[in-house]
């Protein structure tokens, strides 16, 4: 079954799109540490990061550091910090966090932010890419 990552990825369930390339694809997380939390997949579904081949592997990481480039210009924050963990999403992922604090790198901290707010932290980081 496809993962909810790839249904993502075919317009299959909404998400708040940041970036797009042939293989890779940035989007917004749903359940946010810190506002402009993202999270970068590659389109070839495959579970672990490690486990990816060092092609993708490599494109994945030149990926996020452009989304992390944009994030830090949009986003006031004093770095972005990258984590991959990968226990809930079976779909090899690397999330990108603006970090204020140490407690913005913990999972199981939530930002709430309305439909709206989401829309508007993805338009801001797309438009500094
Ligand atoms: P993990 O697999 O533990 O790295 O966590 C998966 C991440 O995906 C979590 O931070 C979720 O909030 C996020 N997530 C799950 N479903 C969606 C979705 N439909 N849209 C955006 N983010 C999601």
């Amino acid at each position: 079954m496809a993962s909810i990552f790839t249904k993502i990825i075919n317009d299959e369930i909404p998400c708040y799109k940041i970036a797009e390339t042939d293989e890779f694809f940035a989007f917004l997380d749903i359940n946010p540490n810190a506002k402009g939390h993202t999270l970068c997949i590659p389109k070839q579904e495959v579970d672990k990061l490690f486990d990816l081949d060092e092609a993708t592997y490599n494109g994945l990481m030149q990926f996020s550091r452009q989304i992390a480039k944009a994030i830090e210009i949009a986003i006031p924050c004093n770095r972005v910090g990258l984590t991959v963990i990968g226990l809930e999403v079976p779909h090899a992922h690397v999330h990108l966090i603006p970090l204020n604090a140490m407690e913005d790198a913990k999972f199981g901290k939530k930002e709430s932010l309305t439909p709206e707010e989401f829309q508007a932290v993805a338009d801001a980081i797309k438009a500094a890419l």
